[in-house]
């Protein structure tokens, strides 16, 4: 079975063509800069175990002037790697939010379009593209079946102490403010691969997606328990250009004392607090660099960043009422020593320790870092949200 994978944006479409169950990847890649004179598309082509790179700039007016030059690369005659579209029996589309409508991966039917519309408000910055993008999927790849994968499809198994706010109760029922979660689609398939690797599918795991967002979620016997991201991707845990937990009254602060506009401070804690706020910079290879040369505000960035995700790991291990193992993951988590080893510091009353030589071990492949014999084992996981989708879809079309 061919499943093509799709994650539109707003100005890019990522792609990847999977063979399943195999799950061998076929080719991939990136319309970037859509709508914009020069933009650009990198397609990558897997063939016997080498790799090759195609790119080129050249103006893409839309998604569908973007997605019918990856159609024809597909099927072309030098580097083409289907006979005929036809062979694509599946699209997998990433969709963030799936709201309390979707719990799981699900067909895309003309009702599921609308659902996904009625969700716009509650993920103004990313279903609206999503959507775009199945709408163009269906006129081009017209004879296979669609289906839409969920960011927070996975956290809807939490308990309605985790989700709820403690807000005037109409807000819940009549407009569905609570918290959702994101990055579903990566705590789910790292949570699955920490459990297989522990042989325990009911284990109690902690997975930490560190990335340009970031997130936690507390994990028991394959469902998610809580999380930390909320109604949008603000909350939790200091991330690159996102402050993660605020008190509110910073907000009130900012607009009635100081006149600031409401759009402005939504732009200041999506796009310029964080990291990138506390330091300048958002990319931690940079704010690594910045410590390293002595810069003190760096380091309590850093500071910050590591002890937040600390607390967290608290309450989670206090909801779970134990741990079997921490996950780390994402571009952070599978790659800065520093970050996992400032917050396994210290840890050990709670079963968490890290063998320092294990922990700066560079690998693409999931390893083991705590040390001999701890009771918690400490993993770092490559996630893989683009197989995690063509795996659910695979799945879903197995079923029926
Ligand atoms: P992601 O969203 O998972 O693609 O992660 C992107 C982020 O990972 C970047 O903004 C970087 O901060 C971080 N990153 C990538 N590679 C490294 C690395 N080698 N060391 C530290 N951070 C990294």
């Amino acid at each position: 079975m061919y499943i093509f994978v799709i994650n539109s944006g707003s100005s890019s479409i990522k792609y990847q063509l999977f063979e399943m169950p195999e799950a061998r990847v076929l080719c991939s890649g990136l319309v970037e800069r859509i709508g914009h004179e020069n933009a650009v598309l990198t397609h990558k082509i897997y063939k016997g175990g080498k790799e090759d790179i195609l790119t080129s700039t050249e103006p893409i007016n839309d998604h569908g002037k973007g997605l019918s030059k990856v159609e024809k690369l597909l099927t072309d005659a030098q580097v083409g790697v289907l006979k005929s579209l036809d062979e694509i029996d599946v699209v997998g589309h990433r969709v963030v939010h799936g709201g309390e409508r979707f719990a799981a991966t699900t067909r895309i039917t003309d009702d599921v379009k609308k659902d996904i519309q009625q969700l716009f408000p509650l993920a103004p910055l990313h279903n609206p593209s999503n959507f775009l993008g199945i709408e163009v999927a269906e006129q081009i790849f017209s004879k296979a079946s669609q289906v839409a994968v969920f960011d927070t499809a996975f956290h809807q198994t939490m308990p309605p102490k985790a989700f709820r706010y403690a807000i005037p109760e109409e807000f819940y029922s009549n407009l569905g403010i609570r918290a959702y979660g994101f990055h579903g689609t990566s705590h789910k398939y790292v949570a699955g691969k920490a459990a297989e690797y522990l042989q325990k599918p009911e284990a109690k795991i902690i997975t930490i997606h560190l990335g340009n967002g970031c997130s936690m979620s507390a994990v028991e016997n394959g469902q998610c328990v809580d999380t930390s991201m909320g109604l949008g991707p603000m909350n939790g845990l200091i991330m690159g250009t996102r402050s993660g937990d605020i008190d509110q009254s910073v907000i009130f602060y900012l607009v009635n004392r100081e006149g600031y506009s409401l759009d402005e401070v939504n732009t200041i804690l999506n796009k310029k607090s964080g990291m990138l706020g506390l330091t300048g910079y958002n990319d931690m290879r940079d704010i690594t660099k910045a410590i390293d040369e002595g810069n003190a505000n760096a380091q309590m960035a850093y500071d910050m960043y590591t002890y937040r995700i600390k607390k967290y790991l608290g309450a989670y291990i206090a909801a779970l009422n134990g741990l079997d193992a921490v996950v780390f993951t994402a571009g952070v988590g599978e790659n800065d020593i520093k970050v996992r080893q400032m917050v396994c510091q210290n840890m050990e009353y709670l079963g968490i320790t890290l063998d320092e030589e294990k922990n700066a071990v560079r690998s693409k492949n999931l390893r083991e870092i705590n040390k001999e014999g701890a009771s918690v084992k400490v993993l770092v996981v490559p996630t893989n949200e683009e197989l995690e989708i063509a795996r659910q879809c695979y799945e879903l079309l197995a079923a029926e």
